[in-house]
This record gives structure tokens, C-alpha cells and sequence, in this order.
């Protein structure tokens, strides 16, 4: 039986493309309210809500900076109004400024540091804070509330020319653990996704040519490229009650680009 998350409210940050897209997608088919937060392409936002509804969904479009602390407080009370509470939040916003590490402009470090680091971490604290006011729910979740931080296998792997992206997720990580930690007692189950190479649009160059389709496959032991769908049926399940026992764990969804693939032949 897949993994169902009916009755249960769900922000994800950075959803109307790529990753955040599918993840809003497939928990809305498992059931879930989804808050689409976005910040450009109102379009693309009314569209994914227009197809939930169609399917009997419920979605509301949320437009906010993740960076922006008043931003994200307003966001926070949208959902509020609208569904009341919130039970998972995906902190999935994200993106990259890249440079060589001597020609890498401030502007450039602080965005990537704003968005993907700081920007998870003001849309936690608003979900715990609710989560700690309104406890378990037992006919909505054994969890109080769930989060998901979109990391990636750059938390654990280095990557010249993205000095400053690889230095976010790898504060995403001790972040996620750090909450994980503090928040257990509080029964808050706090979690990564670290996703390998994936067909969006942050990463384009890497795939949408053969040639560099190929040699994006050399670092990939499974020999496919990662589709969205990947990750929105993985954050389903650490959403649901079936991950109940699962807490400050990263799951990488890499076709097992963290295995040191150069070690498969040599070494
Ligand atoms: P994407 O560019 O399609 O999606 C990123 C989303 O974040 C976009 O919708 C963008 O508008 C939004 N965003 C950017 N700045 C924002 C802000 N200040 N406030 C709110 N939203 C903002 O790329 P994606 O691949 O879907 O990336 C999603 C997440 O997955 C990111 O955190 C990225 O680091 C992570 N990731 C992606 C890959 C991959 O291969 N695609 C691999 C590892 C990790």
C-alpha cells in the first residue's frame, strides 16, 4: 500500500518547478493540502492548482522570498488562514550562483547562503512553533510535525566551481541534524533528502545534451539520470507515518553517486 498523508497539511517551499514541483504533486495525490510557495511564473503556480483541484486536491499559491523573514512570516499566516495548521513542511527552495572560488563575488556566497541555508531555517522555526502549539493530532499523524530538508549529495561531497552551494547544503545538513536532535522530544521528525543528479531546470547543462547526458552517467553507478518523481515519492514516505521511526537521517537518492563511483574500477 503507498504511503497516504489525507487530513494532513503540507508547505512546500520553491514547488512550482523541478524537484518542489513534483514532491507538491505527489503529496497532493497522497492526499494532502499543499501550500505552493513560489517566487516568479504565477502561471506555472495556477496551473499545478488548477490540475490538484481537478483531481479532487486542495492547493493554495503562496508567494514568498524563503530569505526574506517577513516574507516567510506572511507565507506562514496564509497557510494559517487558509488550512488552518500545518503537519509537513519540504524546505526545498533552492539554487546556485556558480563561480570559481577566487572570482566568486560576496553577492554571489550571500545568495546561495540566504536561500538555501537561511531560508530553511526561517521556515522551520514558523513550522515548529506550530507544531509545538498544537501537538499530535493521532488521527492526522504519530508525529507532531514532519520537515524535509532539501539537501543534496553535495552535503557530503565537495564541488569545485560551487564552493558556495556545497558550503549551504552541507549547513542544511548540521542544520537538519541540529533540529532533529532538539526537536525528537517534542515528537517533530526532521529529515534530508539528499538528491543526486536530477532532470530539472538548476541543472540543465548537465543533461540536455547526449554528450553531456554521458558523462554525467560516469559518476552515476545506477546509469540513469534521476527524474523528479524520484524525489516526490521519497518524501511522501518520510512524510508518512511509515518513516514514523526515522529522525536527523539523510536520505540520498543518488542512483548511488555517493558510492565513490571512480573506486568502482580502480582504487
Ligand atoms: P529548480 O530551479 O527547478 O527549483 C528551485 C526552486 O526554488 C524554483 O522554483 C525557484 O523559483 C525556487 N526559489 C529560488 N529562490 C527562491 C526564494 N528566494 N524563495 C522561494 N523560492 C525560491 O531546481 P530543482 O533542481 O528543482 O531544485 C530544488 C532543490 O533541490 C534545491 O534545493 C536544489 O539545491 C536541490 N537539489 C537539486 C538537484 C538536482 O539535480 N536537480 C540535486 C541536488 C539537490
Amino acid at each position: 500500500m503507498k504511503p497516504r498523508l489525507d487530513g494532513q497539511v503540507a508547505l512546500v517551499t520553491g514547488a512550482n518547478s523541478g524537484i518542489g514541483k513534483a514532491v507538491a504533486m505527489a503529496m497532493a495525490k497522497a492526499g494532502a493540502k499543499v501550500g505552493i510557495n513560489y517566487v516568479v511564473n504565477e502561471e506555472a503556480t495556477q496551473a499545478m492548482i488548477d490540475e490538484i483541484k481537478e483531481s479532487g486536491g486542495e492547493a493554495i499559491a503562496l508567494k514568498a522570498d524563503v530569505s526574506d523573514e517577513g516574507e516567510v512570516k506572511a507565507m506562514f499566516a496564509k497557510l494559517f488562514e487558509a488550512f488552518g495548521t500545518i503537519d509537513i513542511l519540504v524546505n526545498n527552495a533552492g539554487l546556485q550562483r556558480d563561480a570559481k572560488f577566487w572570482e566568486m563575488s560576496v553577492g554571489h556566497w550571500k545568495k546561495v547562503i540566504d536561500v538555501n541555508l537561511t531560508g530553511q531555517f526561517l521556515c522551520a522555526r514558523e513550522a515548529v512553533n506550530e507544531f509545538i502549539r498544537r501537538g499530535i493530532v493521532e488521527s492526522v499523524s504519530t508525529a507532531s510535525g514532519k520537515i524535509i530538508c532539501m539537501s543534496s549529495v553535495h552535503d557530503v561531497i565537495p564541488w569545485a566551481g560551487h564552493a558556495n552551494y556545497a558550503a549551504s547544503k552541507g549547513g542544511v545538513k548540521l542544520l537538519m541534524q541540529s533540529m532533529a536532535q532538539e526537536l525528537a522530544p517534542y515528537k517533530i521528525r526532521v529529515n534530508s533528502i539528499g538528491p543526486g543528479a536530477i532532470k530539472t531546470p538548476i541543472n540543465k547543462d548537465a543533461w540536455n545534451t547526449p554528450e553531456a547526458e554521458e558523462s554525467l552517467l560516469t559518476l552515476i553507478p545506477y546509469k540513469r539520470v534521476g527524474e523528479p518523481s524520484d524525489i516526490g515519492k521519497a518524501a511522501v514516505w518520510l512524510a508518512s507515518d511509515e518513516s514514523d521511526y526515522v529522525n536527523g537521517a539523510t536520505l540520498y537518492v543518488d542512483g548511488g553517486m555517493t558510492l565513490y563511483p571512480g573506486f568502482a574500477t580502480g582504487g
